[in-house]
């Protein structure tokens, strides 16, 4: 799915073709063709239609994961391109694909078509005073988001890192690759505790989750699956360190990347360079006992309810390999013996200033 880098070269485009000359007057829009009502938020085309006519485009931006496109009068219209959403703007003499949804003509013979493969996408019409956006964190790219402000927001948030990321209400844009991708840039397992984070390890993560973004941004997101903007492809995919590159070895470590499935999410990862802090482990073999058992290699039931885990076997996963978990054990006990010696030995000694005599 489209995450920040990729709506916001969307955006990026779609601006260059319908305000060309910054400042200068946008199209009007004339009409539209609803080919898929839900494609319209509200689901009403009649509406939306008479709602979009005779509006002058102003502005193109982007909040979150929505393309924005800001009409006179205070209006604008939101593009969620979902899964597999796509924008062109062509002549409106280009033969119609069957996969559009949704069409805007332009006064200059040009239409704004929206491809949707998989129809998940979404386009609304709001007037000045609707705030669509009322649920949304802060946008990560934006200088005001300072190092302070992150810490700010992970303060008091007990979750794991991962889903913590790709929440939309925590911060905008993070989905899945770059939600990955930083954490493996920052050598931070997806299921340890944000509670856990030392002030080193916040400051990682946002350097990396920054460093990311600005970086797809820059090379025009990634294109994987469906993704694409109107002026072609991205180039970040050649780029990524983990996401979808499950068994090859990993570039700092060479072991191999692993991947388990968090919810819906696939999440990819080295178990070698993310491990997870003591703290976290209990809790994560919890949730590892739940995964779906398969035997085999095969697919598993399914028949259990609750978290899917799969692609994930042995300790490796917990950010041990089966040797590192025993030398771990060894260094638990020898440390536990080292305390209760010392233990043993201050009660001695305790008892000899008090003038008893220990057994
Ligand atoms: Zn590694």
């Amino acid at each position: 799915m489209p995450e920040l880098p990729e709506v916001e070269t969307v955006a990026r485009d779609l601006r260059r073709h319908l305000l060309p000359d910054a400042g200068g007057p946008g199209p009007v829009i004339t009409g539209a063709r609803v080919s898929w009502a839900k494609t319209v938020r509200g689901e009403d085309p009649a509406a939306f239609t008479e709602g979009v006519a005779g509006r002058r485009v102003e502005a193109v931006g982007r909040r979150g994961k929505n393309i924005v496109v800001d009409l006179d009068g205070g209006a604008f219209l939101t593009i969620h391109l979902k899964m597999t959403g796509q924008v062109f703007v062509v002549p409106a003499t280009t033969p119609v694909d069957p996969y559009e949804r949704l069409a805007l003509s332009l006064d200059d013979g040009r239409e704004v078509r929206f491809r949707d493969v998989r129809k998940f996408g979404r386009i609304g019409l709001y007037a000045a005073d609707d705030n669509p956006f009322d649920d949304l964190g802060p946008e990560p790219l934006d200088p005001r988001f300072t190092l302070r402000a992150w810490r700010d927001r992970l303060r008091g948030r007990r979750g794991r890192l991962k889903p913590l990321l790709v929440d939309q209400s925590f911060v905008v844009g993070v989905g899945n690759i770059y939600a990955d991708e930083a954490l493996w840039r920052s050598q931070l397992h997806p299921l340890r505790s944000a509670d856990t984070l030392r002030p080193k390890d916040e400051r990682e993560l946002y350097r990396h989750v920054l460093e990311i973004l600005a970086e797809a941004v820059e090379r025009r997101g990634s294109s994987i699956d469906d993704y694409t903007a109107p002026d072609g492809d991205g180039e970040m995919q050649e780029r990524l360190d983990v996401y979808q590159r499950t068994g090859e070895p990993c570039v700092r470590c060479g072991h191999p990347i692993r991947r388990i499935v968090i919810g819906i999410r696939a999440t990819h990862f080295c178990s070698w360079c993310q491990r997870l802090p003591a703290a976290d482990r209990a809790a994560s073999a919890r949730l590892l006992a739940t995964m779906t058992p398969r035997p085999g290699g095969g697919a598993g039931a399914g028949a259990r309810k609750g978290r899917r885990w799969v692609d994930l076997d042995g300790a490796g996963s917990l950010g041990r390999s089966p040797d590192e978990d025993g030398r771990a054990r060894e260094r638990e006990e020898r440390a536990s013996r080292t305390a209760r010696t010392k233990a043993a030995a201050a009660a001695r000694r305790a008892a000899a200033r008090a003038g008893t005599v220990m057994p």
